[in-house]
């Protein structure tokens, strides 16, 4: 029986844009939208209570998470 967890291809597999902001490489959400639905999915998946903060970063056109 085949495990299709194993059928990944690393070629694949989704790399998110990344942006260094201070000594931290962040995940680049191009809207806040994006960066809204993507805490909630954080939120709900580690069961955290208090949900990361979407910002705007102060580089570039585009959004972060606060701890991300
Ligand atoms: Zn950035």
């Amino acid at each position: 029986m085949a495990n299709r967890n194993k059928h990944l291809n690393p070629a694949k597999i989704y790399e998110p844009k990344r942006c260094w902001v201070g000594e931290t490489h962040k995940i680049i959400f191009d809207t806040l939208e994006e960066a809204e639905l993507a805490a909630e999915v954080a939120a709900y998946d580690h069961d955290i209570k208090t949900p990361l903060k979407p910002y705007k970063c102060p580089y570039a056109n585009h959004y972060h998470l606060s701890s991300t």
